[in-house]
């Protein structure tokens, strides 16, 4: 039997029309036309953010139209199909992602316009490609309040986020004679796990870069070439080291365990080097991986994402995240005077401030609800980027926090979506809309 209830109607309405990111103008239409027959007034800018207002607005909802798409199919088709595990029943698409993120979402606030009075829904473009529709939102909702609603935990409250920053260092090294008993090879990683730089930093996993950065310090060895890793917020999977090794310790590299690391020898056809032993300095103390946590969760983080390679110069990307605005101007200054001191050119690319934990009658009010419906439900700070984020440097004096149901592996093709958690959500919004409007 399949389960049934007016937000998952919505949804399952969602899922008939196509909203991959860039692409997801037939959705906007359809929201517009859905949320037009609730008596609302709808504004639009230019980006392509709605805003539904109705009454005198005193809370906002938010979530995002378009969605992380991954399948086969060329019209980017959803597939909603049901299935049961262990009694609990769940939402999943045959063969791409489902969408729930955040079209679960989208369901509700429709719902909540049409039962609601006194509320606004901003709808945000593009979110999953950088959170383009925040960045450049110019529409100005009237609410003190904004409720997020792209949240994937339906036992939490989200009520801070961490911002970011991106530093560049670069700098040109010495060529330098290799001695001729030296021996040549070239070490690349492999099977190494990544993640994601800011959720996933807590669990150590290793950085393929400084993997063979400290290779090239255990061995004293002199640097051919040297790069690695893919995105500037992930943790680095795939790096290549060429290295010249003085003789008494090419059994050390001879011997790195071959899970981890393919080795192949050189022929020693090269006769120069580079002199970066402070690169692999600056890579080693620079500080990667979690710098300071709070009660086990991470408030303040470095992870070294890209190095690069140009014949003699060498830079490196690290993005740096904090919970707390004081913590990461403190760490970009430390991070900035030790690359300098070791003569590296740093430019601070991207900054973003955090939002930081806000107390208030919203969180005061929702909490309440979530501690009546689910005693075990906690307050959560999450060390990555947000959209509420950004939200609030544009909005400073409304106040937010950020729920939803219980989404599973979003941005893949197992992403699934809890039934009963999408219920209750409802439900609780519902609750929490009573309260506030
Ligand atoms: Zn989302």
């Amino acid at each position: 039997m399949q389960p049934n209830f007016e937000p998952l109607e919505v949804f399952l309405e969602i899922c008939k029309i196509p909203h991959p990111s860039r692409d997801c103008k037939n959705l906007k239409e359809w929201i517009k036309q859905e949320a037009s027959q609730f008596g609302v007034n709808i504004y639009e800018d230019e980006i392509g953010n709605i805003l539904c207002s109705k009454g005198t607005p005193k809370v906002c909802l938010q979530g995002h139209y378009d969605m992380v798409y991954v399948g086969e199919s060329k019209d980017f088709s959803i597939q909603p199909q049901f299935f049961t595990i262990n009694n609990q029943e769940w939402l999943k698409a045959q063969s791409s992602s489902l969408g729930a993120d955040n079209g679960a979402a989208l369901a509700c606030m429709l719902l909540a316009l049409k039962y609601f009075n006194n509320l606004e829904c901003l709808f945000t473009i593009d979110e999953e490609i950088g959170m383009i529709g925040a960045k450049n939102i110019t529409l100005k909702p009237q609410s003190p309040f904004m409720i997020n609603c792209d949240s994937e935990d339906i036992n939490e409250v989200v009520f801070s986020c961490a911002g970011g920053y991106d530093l560049k260092a670069t700098k040109t090294f010495k060529k330098i004679p290799i001695p001729q008993d030296f021996k040549c090879y070239a070490i690349h990683t492999q099977n190494l796990l990544g993640g994601h730089s800011g959720i996933e930093i807590h669990k150590n996993i290793p950085n393929a870069i400084l993997e063979l950065a400290k290779i090239t310090e255990a061995t004293e060895g002199i640097v051919l070439a040297f790069f690695g890793g893919e995105k500037r917020n992930s943790i680095p999977v795939n790096a290549t080291l060429k290295i010249a090794c003085p003789p008494h310790h090419t059994a050390f590299i001879e011997t790195l365990p071959k899970e981890s690391f393919s080795i192949h020898k050189l022929q020693s056809s090269k006769y120069e080097g580079y002199d970066c032993k402070d690169l692999i300095k600056a890579l080693l103390k620079v500080g990667n991986g979690v710098l300071k946590s709070s009660n086990n969760i991470p408030i303040l983080s470095s992870n070294i994402g890209i190095l690069e390679q140009h014949q003699d110069n060498f830079t490196f990307f690290l993005m740096g995240r904090g919970n707390e605005e004081s913590l990461m101007r403190e760490n970009i200054q430390k991070q900035q005077s030790l690359l300098e001191n070791l003569e590296f050119a740093v430019n601070l690319l991207d900054y973003y401030s955090p939002w930081e934990k806000e107390e208030g009658e919203l969180l005061f009010k929702v909490w309440n609800i979530y501690q009546k419906y689910n005693p075990d439900s906690h307050l959560k700070s999450i060390h990555a980027g947000l959209e509420c984020g950004i939200l609030k440097q544009k909005y400073p004096h409304i106040h937010f926090i950020s729920i939803g149901p219980t989404i599973l592996h979003p941005h893949s093709l197992n992403e699934k979506l809890d039934i009963s958690s999408f219920k209750n959500f409802w439900d609780l919004l519902k609750k929490i809309l009573k309260a506030l409007t």
